[in-house]
């Protein structure tokens, strides 16, 4: 954590800002340690100060033990008044926001305080400049250490245990509803803290619409199911999609799934440091393109997993022009082909990038 904290404050340095206020809770979590659905963490050049309301007073005194040179401040009067108190008596001027995470009127009620704020008893009148950031943690956080891999792949592993008795869950006569619930149980008899999503079960028609939700549908012989499921392990999630067929597959399906499955084989070879993230997402959409199946691909090859199921690095066609992988970052590849009123195909796994390539973290067999 100490290392992480540091390699802020440098991003801080590069960019003339003496304090972050984090206000993300994977954010918090990742600097910190502290696992919390509310709080902030004040991180300023020489200081990180968790601000916390009491339900949360003991997880962060913990943490504040664990060594890393933590502070605790209890908000007992309110969150944001707390915060302000910690900025002033920081002394810190130019404080950045996490801005995709700070709803405008929180923003407004925060720099209220700061412009009535009466200045600290040892300070000369202070200015409090709040300054909206973006990625400033997130790009510490795409990268992950060994630790982190080690965790992603154990739970990459047991989510691998799950999907490999696909065929026990989905099965004719079940409504996806009741195979979904059978999957959440399997997700948490592995060993997950919990889904990290809400699974997919998509059959017949419904397996076209990639984000279907699990209806009363019964599930019937002679169409394809799409799922898709996750769980969260130490934190950490993982993610993992296989498309099935109940009964002999006709011709149509197969080489639906034929071509996805060539897809994400072209995007997993496609992975190594130094691609560009559009390339991999890329080299999957070819493949489709040439079964005439580009329309058919309508989201991206794929997303980063870590504290959050879906971060940086995105794959997909939107993905900065310019934005590499490197070695360390973990990340889903996961193409499809939906044709609408009919059905679709998606295989999922997941990847870390390795000093040469990458290694698939999932592993169960892709087949029909
Ligand atoms: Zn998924
Ligand atoms: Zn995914």
């Amino acid at each position: 954590m100490t290392t992480r904290i540091e390699q802020l404050r440098a991003a801080l340095n590069g960019a003339a800002l003496d304090a972050l206020l984090v206000t993300h809770p994977p954010n918090i979590r990742y600097l910190t340690g502290l696992n919390a659905s509310a709080g902030a963490a004040l991180v300023t050049r020489s200081e990180c100060t968790l601000i916390v309301d009491p339900r949360y007073l003991q997880s962060a005194t913990l943490v504040a033990q664990g060594g890393s040179g933590l502070r605790v401040r209890l908000a007992s009067a309110g969150l944001d008044a707390a915060i302000a108190e910690e900025i002033r008596s920081a002394g810190v001027q130019r404080t950045a926001i996490e801005a995709a995470y700070l709803p405008v009127a929180r923003y407004q009620r925060l720099a209220a305080l700061f412009s009535d704020a009466r200045p600290h008893p040892d300070a000369v009148r202070q200015q409090v400049e709040i300054v909206p950031t973006e990625h400033l943690v997130e790009r510490l956080r795409v990268i992950k250490d060994a630790g982190e891999v080690a965790t992603l792949r154990e739970a990459a592993g047991r989510l691998s245990a799950v999907a490999s008795r696909a065929r026990e869950f989905v099965q004719a006569g079940r409504s996806e509803s009741a195979v979904a619930a059978r999957v959440d149980a399997a997700v948490r008899d592995a060993g997950f803290e919990r889904p990290a999503f809400d699974t997919i079960v998509a059959s017949g028609p419904n397996s076209a619409l990639p984000h279907a939700r699990p209806t009363s549908r019964i599930l019937m012989d002679g169409e394809g199911v799409v799922l898709d499921f996750g769980g969260i392990y130490d934190g950490y999630c993982v993610d993992l999609t296989r498309t099935l067929h109940l009964g002999r597959p006709g011709a149509g399906f197969r080489r639906l799934f034929r071509a996805v499955e060539e897809a994400h084989a072209a995007a997993i070879a496609a992975v190594k440091p130094g691609a560009y993230a559009a390339d991999i997402d890329g080299a999957a959409r070819r493949v489709l393109q040439r079964h005439g199946l580009l329309e058919a691909f309508a989201h991206g090859t794929g997303h980063g997993l870590g504290l959050e199921v879906h971060e940086d690095p995105r794959i997909s066609p939107l993905a900065p022009p310019r934005e590499r992988v490197e070695m360390g970052m973990v990340f889903t590849v996961e193409p499809g082909a939906y044709l609408p009123g009919i059905g679709g195909v998606r295989i999922e796994d997941d990847v870390v990038v390795t000093e040469s390539g990458c290694e698939l973290l999932t592993n169960v067999a892709v087949e029909l």
